[in-house]
């Protein structure tokens, strides 16, 4: 733990290169909202790193929010170490768009296995705050 803790006061675990205080932090501590749909989707990836469950909940479109997911995304940062992000493509999402699409794809690994993580997710923005609707997702191992 405190190795991680020391990786992330350096840099962004998003992968962005940029000190974590100068990235995601402020939109995953609520701070600010996100800017961009790829902003958004950079800061969830933060948030699955480092274990901030309620940020995650709270940027889904609330529709899509589940009763258990507290306890399914508790169970998935327990077990999932994300060992990197990169961004495929992009298309809409910017700071006056109402709707986006990210491409990515996040480097995972458990206890038993290591893959990637491929997804093309949508996103729409809502009083100022982009929220993750749905996605297709496919995991390589
Ligand atoms: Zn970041």
């Amino acid at each position: 733990m405190s190795h991680d803790q020391e990786v992330i006061s350096k840099t962004c675990p998003c992968g962005s290169g940029k000190p974590f205080a100068y990235c995601c932090e402020p939109f995953v501590q609520g701070q600010k909202p996100a800017p961009t749909a790829e902003a958004l989707m950079r800061s969830r990836y933060t948030a699955f790193a480092l274990g901030a469950i309620d940020y995650l909940i709270d940027t889904t479109a609330p529709e899509k929010r589940g009763e258990d997911d507290a306890e399914i995304l508790a169970d998935q940062v327990k077990y999932t170490n994300w060992t990197g992000l990169s961004i495929l493509s992009t298309e809409q999402g910017g700071r006056s768009d109402e709707l986006g699409c990210v491409e990515f794809e996040a480097a995972f690994e458990t206890e038993d296995q290591a893959g990637t993580l491929y997804e093309k997710s949508n996103f729409r923005k809502e009083n100022n705050y982009w929220l993750y609707v749905d996605g297709e997702v496919e995991i390589r191992t």
